[in-house]
């Protein structure tokens, strides 16, 4: 499938960024990928094709540079603050952040003559707590402080980057996973991975019954890519998400089972490590029909075999020579 020539990818070195990245350069793409390293520390394997720069998506001055250096026809603002246990470090740096890096895509986007179609990748998290799966169109959260400050985030990107520049997307992705995800950042699977392996234990939150599905970082970058070779993406919001649903506890056993590890699962309080503020969302499942209309296959994937590829590939990113021109 043909994809637009030129693409930007911003945080570009992480998870859903690098399997982006990859999948479009496989599909013909000329690719260039912005990451500021915070993340990840450094860039990780990529055809080498991909151009990467390390700097800062809110630097106006360097990504007006670069996109009228490279004209790109896409931008996939990917960069952000991610993992409640980074956000809840700082919330209103991390909300400040945001709303700068878009409004950074913006100011690039309107220095060209052809204006580029920014593909925003926001968040499940925007949504209100319900327990059936959550439509585009479904009630969306109202608080933003602390731990919500990044869904309100999420929400005010979302807001402006419409309003400014209406043939743009958003794309709301649910519980994305994948080998080279950040534990550090508190992200479920591959804490558990990294548990499993090295014979601690695998800590749940409250009960571990908070219901999530899980879409494998390779499937939901495919998704991305058909997406924008379509023909007709008319929709400005779309869910993405998988179709692998499992609570904490069924993941954790998932991942033992799989592993052969004698790691044990212990249930722990996440206000003592995340702050008494803390909100466990119980559930939170994708609808899928919009994507589904579009003729778009959601990522697929079973829990075993993406837990199963995690225990294969899962470890450290290492750094890839590439061209860095900041
Ligand atoms: P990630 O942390 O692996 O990737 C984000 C990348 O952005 C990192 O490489 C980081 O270094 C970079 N970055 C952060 N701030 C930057 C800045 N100011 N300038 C340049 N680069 C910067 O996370 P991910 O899972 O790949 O998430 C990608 C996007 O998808 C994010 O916007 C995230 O909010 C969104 N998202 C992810 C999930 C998920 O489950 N993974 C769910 C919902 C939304």
């Amino acid at each position: 499938m043909q994809v637009a020539p030129r693409c930007l990818v911003s945080g570009g070195a992480g998870l859903i960024g690098r399997a982006l990245a990859t999948e479009l350069c496989r599909r013909g793409a000329r690719v260039l990928v912005l990451d500021d390293l915070s993340a990840h520390g450094r860039f990780p394997d990529l055809p080498a094709e991909v151009e990467c720069v390390q700097g800062d998506v809110r630097d106006r001055a360097l990504l007006t540079s670069l996109c009228l250096h490279e004209r790109p026809q896409w931008i996939f603002h990917l960069a952000a603050t991610v993992g409640v246990r980074r956000v809840l470090r700082d919330p209103q740096a991390a909300f400040d952040s945001s709303i700068d890096g878009l409004e950074s895509c913006l100011a690039a986007c309107a220095a060209l003559p052809t204006r580029p179609r920014i593909v925003f990748a926001s968040s499940s998290e925007v949504y209100a707590e319900q327990s059936a799966p959550l439509a585009e169109d479904s009630a969306l959260r109202a608080e933003r402080h602390g731990r919500w400050a990044y869904a309100a985030a999420k929400l005010e990107c979302e807001r402006r980057l419409l309003r400014a520049s209406p043939d743009s997307r958003v794309v709301r992705f649910f519980n994305v996973v994948g080998p080279g995800q950040s534990a550090e950042a508190g992200m479920v699977l591959p804490r558990f991975v990294e548990r499993a392996r090295a014979g601690m234990d695998l800590e749940l939150h409250g009960r571990g019954d908070a219901q999530r599905t899980y879409a494998h970082a390779d499937e939901v970058a495919r998704t991305l890519a058909e997406l924008a070779a379509h023909p007709r993406w008319h929709e400005p919001v779309l869910n993405i998400g998988g179709r692998a649903r499992a609570s904490a506890r069924e993941l954790a056993e998932c991942v033992l089972r799989l592993s052969g590890s004698a790691s044990r699962i212990r249930m722990v309080d996440p206000r003592v490590e995340l702050g008494a503020q803390f909100e466990e969302v119980r559930t939170r499942v994708p609808a899928l029909f919009r994507l589904e209309r579009m003729g778009i296959a959601p990522p697929s994937m079973s829990l075993v075999e993406i837990v199963s590829d995690m225990l294969r590939r899962h470890a450290a990113p290492k750094e890839q020579a590439c061209a860095s021109r900041a």
